[in-house]
């Protein structure tokens, strides 16, 4: 079967680093779909499986395609419709099911949507597990059902209660309630709607919404919560004359803070708030982070005597390095936050409510609070990069960049003599070069990605790219 175009199927893969992603009907197919849900449920053996589904407009007929090839392989599926992907790891968990399978393009531009399975702790698969699954769909081997052997589906509606209650359990509700915070929520009409607005006011916070209901055109902005493309956010923040902003992306595991100045923070910044909280009442613990974030998480764990362990990025990678090490906290700078506490899986609506906590506790604004960390400038970029020269040019890359140290854990990250940085990285979802940089200074973040960001373009350029 032909796969043009679907991210590492070129060599028998279907999953990157947060699932199977595609263009609707040009790389992921319904048809598709019913196959790689029969590898699903062939690898859960006929199981119990969850399946859930974001807000786009491809997801509910991908619905659809996922439960009849689980249903096919004999599997029991427990339907809870339209959730964020949070809802879903903690919904397979919490029912005790062998696994799950959430429709979800996250935060990919409309057109895409795409597939993550959950394992029964309510992690997303390992890597060893995902090739399991494509390995079957690949050789087509998924278990063939016959007229007794048939699945069922079963509706579980109304979810987002049980969840609610789960994650205000980790919260001192009482102080919350008391502070009265009044919060502004852009779930980007995606699936967060249904659950941050609704779990905040359950808090006692005011709420007010834009981009709240679900509509999978995003008509607001962009799925991907950035510095670039919160201007309403921000507006309506000062608008309301609220404490603070938050924004998800289309399946809500992220969360993007807003204070109340109308400013947007970077992930690693708002991490490191909830960092430092937790780290001054649980002092000498590890944390958990990617590379790409910045020195601010190091500086809060020092300061509180924390450890931090850096991961290569994605949040998989993130989950799975918490279990191991049997880490309560974690976080990245796109605004990822996971609290094992709750479930070792970032989680946008969890992250809402602990920076309320934190605010509740200090009685102190989110500019304040953030003011207090430690202060670095930070500027991110992209280009494209067609997946076929990616691996020549970070080579590339790699031999030319010149750093008084060179860290390639993942992509390259050069730090300078004065303390700045820069991480030059594929993604692992889209065909795209990221650009993270770290300054003292904005203007020295700058001048590092337009350095750098030029000297690739024209790389890639060289090798062929356009
Ligand atoms: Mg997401």
């Amino acid at each position: 079967m032909a796969l043009k175009g679907v991210y590492w199927s070129l060599d028998r893969r279907l999953f990157g680093t947060n699932g199977i992603r595609g263009v609707y009907n040009e790389e992921l197919t319904a048809e598709m779909v019913f196959r790689v849900a029969a590898s699903i449920g062939t690898f859960y053996s006929s199981g119990r499986l969850l399946l859930a589904r974001d807000g786009r407009m491809s997801s509910p007929l991908l619905g659809y395609a996922a439960a009849t090839g689980l249903m096919d392989v004999g599997c029991t599926v427990y339907d809870i419709g339209l959730s964020t992907t949070p809802m879903a790891q903690f919904a397979t968990k919490t029912f005790g099911l062998d696994g799950g399978v959430m429709i979800t393009a996250s935060h990919n531009p409309p057109q895409y949507n795409g597939i993550k399975v959950i394992g029964g702790t309510g992690v997303e698969i390992s890597r060893d597990d995902e090739i399991k699954i494509e390995d079957t769909y690949f050789d087509e081997r998924w278990r063939r059902g016959t007229w007794k052997s048939l699945g069922v589906k079963v509706d579980r509606p109304n979810f987002v209660e049980d969840y609610a209650q789960a994650v205000e359990s980790h919260i001192d509700f009482e102080a919350v309630e008391a502070a009265g915070l009044k919060v502004v929520v852009d779930p980007v009409n995606g699936a967060g709607s249904i659950a941050t607005p609704y779990i905040l006011r359950r808090v006692g916070c005011k709420v007010h919404t834009i981009n709240g209901n679900v509509d999978g055109t995003f008509p607001g902005r962009s799925p991907e919560p950035t510095m670039d493309n919160l201007q309403g956010l921000c507006a309506a923040v000062k608008t309301f004359g609220a404490d603070f902003g938050v924004a998800h992306d289309g399946d809500a595991d992220r969360a993007i803070f807003v204070d109340e100045k109308g400013k947007a923070h970077w992930g690693d910044r708002s991490f490191a708030l909830v960092e430092r909280f937790f780290l001054s009442r649980h002092p000498g613990e590890v944390v958990v982070t990617p590379i790409s974030s910045g020195k601010v998480v190091e500086d809060v764990s020092q300061q509180y005597g924390g450890r931090v362990e850096w991961t290569k990025v994605g949040s998989t990678v993130v989950s799975w390095r918490m279990i191991e090490l049997g880490a309560k906290l974690g976080g990245e700078e796109n605004g990822g936050i996971f609290y094992a506490p709750h479930l070792p899986v970032r989680d946008g609506t969890m992250a809402a409510l602990l920076i309320a906590e934190i605010m509740a506790k200090t009685r102190r604004s989110l500019s304040q609070l953030l003011g207090e960390l430690p202060k670095y400038y930070t500027v991110k970029s992209k280009i494209h990069c067609p997946n076929d020269l990616r691996d020549t040019l970070m080579r590339e890359v790699e031999s030319t960049v010149e750093a008084s140290r060179l860290e390639t854990l993942d992509g390259v990250k050069a730090w300078f003599e004065d303390g700045s940085w820069i991480l030059i990285r594929p993604s692992g979802t889209e065909p795209i070069i990221r650009f993270f940089a770290e300054a003292s200074t904005m203007k020295g973040a700058k001048a590092l990605i337009d350095e750098y960001k030029g000297r690739v373009t024209k790389a890639v350029k060289r090798l062929g790219g356009s």
